[in-house]
């Protein structure tokens, strides 16, 4: 399959914390496991100019898109967005993580702020799977348990999920729709609250499996389309 990891680099990431959940880099640790699964991984970086590299030749050619956004959302062009958000309704699957929550593909295709409640003091999460039949669940039992993550708790600015995976539970009380799927146009999307950067979430072998799954089922089963366009008829009625 063929994905393409637009994730950003700050300087939080550049911090001793951040370092050390990642010597090699956010963005690396999580091409690494989505390459291990056999997939085409392209990496895209977002910084203070936005994601300049995201060329149309990317998005054209990518069946999965994951995206990792926080200091820089404002800076990505609407251009670029809106030519994500259009491939999306295509049909390309889009897999969206932690703060991008808040970033100008996942507002634009939920059509909702995404606000939340956070706080972030390295709280375990517990994340209880709440559909246990459903593929990106698979072999993942009831719950997979986070040592260290960003509190992200309800009220979450999201319409009702299409399809609601898991529910996180924090030490601190709080609780959200933390694994959700979303279906628009001809796409599906997933959201997935874990992965503040400078906590080693995306090391844990039990989120890499879910979120290989969640490629796999967001991924396009049938090609993309190549337009949006609305035929126009004249009549579907009976000529004489
Ligand atoms: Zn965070």
């Amino acid at each position: 399959m063929k994905i393409t990891v637009v994730c950003e680099h700050n300087l939080s990431m550049d911090s001793e914390e951040g370092k050390k959940a990642y010597p090699e880099g956010m963005a690396e640790c999580i091409a690494a496991f989505l390459r291990k699964a056999g997939n085409d991984v392209t990496l895209v970086r977002i910084d203070g100019e936005g994601a300049s590299a995201l060329t149309d030749e990317i998005i054209e050619n990518t069946e999965v898109m994951f995206w990792w956004g926080h200091w820089y959302h404002d800076a990505v062009a609407d251009d670029i967005v809106q030519k994500v958000v259009d491939r999306a309704h295509r049909g390309m699957g889009m897999v969206f993580l932690h703060s991008a929550h808040k970033s100008k593909p996942f507002m634009r295709l939920t059509g909702a702020p995404g606000t939340l409640k956070w706080r972030e003091d390295g709280e375990h999460e517990r994340l209880w799977c709440v559909d246990m039949t459903h593929p990106i669940a698979r072999g993942l039992g009831e719950y997979i348990d986070i040592p260290q993550e960003e509190m992200y708790g309800e009220p979450f600015g999201i319409p009702a999920p299409d399809e609601l995976v898991y529910i996180g539970w924090f030490r601190g009380g709080e609780v959200l729709r933390g694994g959700c799927v979303f279906r628009r146009g001809s796409g599906k999307f997933f959201y997935f609250n874990p992965g503040h950067e400078t906590y080693p979430t995306y090391k844990i072998p039990a989120v890499q499996k879910l979120l290989v799954q969640a490629a796999e089922y967001v991924a396009p089963q049938v090609p993309v389309l190549d337009g949006l366009d609305c035929p126009h008829v004249e009549s579907y009625s009976v000529k004489d």
